[in-house]
Order: C-alpha cells, then structure tokens, then sequence
C-alpha cells in the first residue's frame, strides 16, 4: 500500500541487489528503505509519508530504477 501522499516504487533487479539497497537506506533520511533479513530492500510502507523529495535515492540508483511518485495535485 502506497503513504497518503506519496509512494515509492524500486524496480526488482535493484530491490535483489544487496549493495545497492544498502547505499538506498544509507541516503534516505527518513528511513523509507530498509534490509530485509536477506539484505535485499523493503519500502517501509508506514514511513513514505515523511518522503522530503530530496532525491537522494534517485541518484542512488540506476537511472528511472527508483520512482518518487507524488499522489497529490500540486
Ligand atoms: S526522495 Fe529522499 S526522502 Fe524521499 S525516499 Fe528518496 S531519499 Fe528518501
């Protein structure tokens, strides 16, 4: 389930890839991604909400891997 106003959605190859999704929870500030006990990533569905938009993830990533995905009108 995506936050109220935000969702955030990790493309599987990098979600499976372990130094990839340490380098996610290291730049999130606000604790979005975490480690499964497998060391492939999880989207904390309860913390999506406190997303700053800094797109710190985005770089993070391959690019278009990680989508930051507003659910509200601006
Ligand atoms: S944009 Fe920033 S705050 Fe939002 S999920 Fe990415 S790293 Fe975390």
């Amino acid at each position: 389930m995506p936050g109220m106003f935000i969702d955030v959605a990790v493309d599987d190859a990098v979600a499976q890839d372990r130094e990839l999704a340490k380098k996610l929870v290291d730049v999130c500030a606000v604790d979005i991604f975490a480690l499964s006990d497998d060391g492939t990533l999880k989207v904390v569905e309860e913390n999506l909400d406190e997303c700053v938009l800094c797109d710190l993830c985005l770089q993070a990533a391959p690019e278009g891997a990680v989508r930051v995905i507003k659910l509200y009108e601006e």
